[in-house]
């Protein structure tokens, strides 16, 4: 069977066609600019590349592309639309709602819609994209997957806030974390590297790219992550502040008479670390600064992302009491030693001793703590659209 995986944001849409039978992607594509002048569908399969130009009105217009695209006589991959078993759609929240994945009906639409006020940003967007699949390929199923979903395990003292405890029951505000498909892969695949069965193991994910999230997973399931109500909490990212004294906000807010849009806009796309160094939001141009041009404020916004790192994995070390692996996955923690090095320094005491020539690795999944150390220390590239496929494939059946 092969599945495609959709993931909608509010004007550009990621997708792959996955062959189920060796889990091989067979097109991955990327449309940017929706509903914008200059929208373009980006389509890469084996050696071939191909590129659409052409006006999208909405999201409509970009998967009726993404379609084509896919059904092309010369770079398409399949001959027809009925070779698309099923239609795996990412959905970042899921509320309380959905501890697993679903398959789409009225009534999880209807749900859907009411957790897009939790997500304004980007439920509405995942909202369009189920809906234009449904238009195009009416008797495809539909397969709901929550980036919320895996931390639904969370424990009562993880998740509830020390606030008035109606805004939990009448408001919905309580921790629900997100990045959820990427550290469940990950933690899934960790366990395989190291022969056991994930229900015997404390492992810590650290997902680090433009948006970060740490999460403790004790025995296969997810009990402390670091995002919160929103994606905004946590450590510091390439735009977002991640935690800070809730004090400042209301402090700035009167000082530099910001409305709340404003001071919305200034945590989650002016601050962390583009923020600090005031370079860029791309760790790639922040090291470039701190390392060839001595930028002093471009090296303490690595220094602060590092540190604020290391210090989840200690706490989460206390909370389950142990840590059997730390795992590395996402732009950042697959790309950059560097960074790895880094967060792993001061961790001895974890029973974590990076091997550093064995860290000087991008991209791949391996292990890269020394022989002899007692936690193990892992690089492993994420793979949410294939955790989406997959899980979209074990519903339909
Ligand atoms: P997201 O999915 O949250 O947009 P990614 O997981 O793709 O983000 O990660 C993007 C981040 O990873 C960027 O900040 C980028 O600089 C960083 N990154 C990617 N490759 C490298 C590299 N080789 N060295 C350092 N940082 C890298």
């Amino acid at each position: 069977m092969k599945i495609l995986v959709i993931n909608c944001g509010s004007s550009s849409l990621k997708y792959q066609l996955i062959n189920m039978e060796n889990e091989e992607c067979l097109a991955l594509g990327l449309v940017e600019r929706i509903g914008m002048e200059g929208s373009k569908l980006t389509q890469k399969a084996k050696d071939d590349k191909y590129i659409i130009e052409e006006a999208m009105r909405d999201h409509t217009d970009a998967i009726k592309l993404v379609l084509e695209a896919l059904i092309d006589c010369d770079h398409g991959v399949i001959k027809d639309l009925t070779e698309i078993g099923a239609v795996g759609h990412r959905i970042v929240h899921g509320g309380e709602k959905y501890a697993g994945s679903v398959i789409v009906n009225d009534e999880v639409m209807k749900n859907l819609k009411e957790c897009s006020k939790l997500a304004p940003l980007h439920n509405p967007a995942n909202i369009i994209g189920i809906n234009a699949c449904k238009a195009l390929m009416p008797s495809t199923p539909m397969v709901a997957v929550f980036d919320t979903a895996f931390h639904q395990t969370m424990p009562e003292v993880a998740y509830i806030y020390p606030l008035p405890y109606e805004l939990y029951t009448k408001n919905g505000v309580r921790k629900y974390g997100f990045h959820g498909t990427s550290h469940k892969y990950v933690s899934d695949k960790a366990a395989e590297m190291m022969g056991k069965d994930i229900k015997d193991l404390k492992l810590i994910t650290c997902h680090l790219g433009n948006g970060s999230s740490i999460t403790a997973i004790k025995n296969g399931e997810s009990i402390e992550t670091s995002m919160g109500f929103t994606p905004l909490e946590g450590i510091a990212m390439g735009t977002r502040c991640g935690s800070i004294d809730p004090a400042i906000i209301i402090y700035i807010m009167q000082e530099l008479n910001l409305t709340v849009y404003e001071v919305n806009d200034l945590m989650n796309k002016k601050s962390g670390v583009l923020g600090i160094s005031g370079v860029s939001s791309d760790f790639r141009d922040i090291e470039k600064a701190a390392w060839e041009d001595g930028n002093h404020r471009a090296q303490l916004a690595l220094d602060i992302f590092t540190y604020k790192v290391k210090k989840f994995i200690g706490s989460y070390a206390a909370v389950m009491g142990g840590v059997d692996a730390i795992i590395f996955t996402a732009g950042l923690g697959e790309n950059s030693p560097e960074t790895r090095e880094d967060i792993c320094s001061g961790l001895e005491f974890l029973g974590a001793v990076l091997d550093k020539s064995k860290n000087k690795v991008r991209g791949k999944a391996v292990e890269i703590n020394t022989e002899d150390s007692k936690t193990k220390i892992f690089v492993i590239p994420t793979n949410e659209e294939l955790v989406i496929a997959r899980d979209t494939q074990a519903l339909i059946k």
